[in-house]
């Protein structure tokens, strides 16, 4: 039986993967890989090295978790290094918790290889802290996405009067409707907000505006694409510099 490293890809720019992470690739029989993981760490690989893709859309899954866990598994009945590669971290909207617990169960081992997370970097990119001494203390990572036949909003809106820099993954389809509710728990109408399309990439494009009027401005952005809302946007006009 083979061993499983559940890898995170960072998120985009290639050179943003880990040491260990390119290691593994290297060394891999054969790589599992998602939508948002960049294709050219694939190269890396070395000959004979198998791959699969089991790309996942934002809103859709091409091919249901269960089915993915199940090619994780059969892989390492077959081969001895496999690697599931995923954008970011695995751990981070990444499902990677359920991939390792299903493992577990059969018997297989793994290791979990940190990622840098888009929620961090793609902000970073586009000159964006997440936290800044005199603006905020604290960050916060959340999805956007929300089942559409659930009633009732599975998002703790309330939970989010403070202050702390938010950034939503998952979102941009429904940008309108988190700008609304953020407006209804009080947020000023003028907030900054920011959204980042195809972060630490050569398209990388960031478009900021103010809870009112980003839907307009953002709404044709390509995907994957993320929000950022807080003070912290404003920091953007000193400290700028991959899209320069
Ligand atoms: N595990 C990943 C997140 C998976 S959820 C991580 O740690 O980064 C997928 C969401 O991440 C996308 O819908 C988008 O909101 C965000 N995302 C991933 N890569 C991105 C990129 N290059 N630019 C902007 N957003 C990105």
């Amino acid at each position: 039986m083979g061993k499983v490293y559940l890898t995170g890809a960072g998120p985009g720019d290639i050179d943003l993967l880990t040491v260990k992470a390119l290691r593994v690739v290297q060394q891999a029989d054969v790589i599992i890989y998602d939508r948002l993981a960049n294709p050219d760490i694939l190269q890396e690989a070395k000959d004979g090295c198998e791959f699969i893709y089991v790309g996942k859309e934002d809103s859709h899954h091409t091919l249901p978790q269960e089915e993915i866990n199940e090619v994780i598994y059969q892989s390492a009945l077959k081969y001895e290094k496999v690697v599931r590669l995923k954008g970011g971290d695995p751990l981070v909207f990444g499902r990677g918790g359920e991939e390792g617990i299903y493992l577990r169960e059969r018997g297989i081992e793994f290791e979990f290889i940190p990622g840098i997370t888009s929620a961090i970097a793609v902000p970073e990119y586009a000159g964006i802290p997440v936290t800044h001494r005199g603006v905020t203390v604290s960050f916060r990572v959340v999805t956007g996405h929300e089942s559409k036949n659930k009633e009732h909003s599975q998002i703790p809106w309330e939970n989010y009067k403070t202050d702390d820099t938010i950034v939503f993954l998952m979102g941009l389809h429904r940008l309108k409707k988190i700008t609304q509710k953020l407006i209804e728990i009080g947020k000023p109408k003028d907030h900054p907000i920011a959204v980042i399309s195809r972060g630490t990439t050569p398209d990388e494009k960031t478009v900021v505006g103010t809870l009112d009027d980003i839907y307009e401005k953002a709404k044709e952005l390509p995907t994957p694409a993320l929000i950022v809302v807080g003070e912290v946007v404003k920091l953007r006009d000193q400290l700028s510099w991959f899209e320069k």
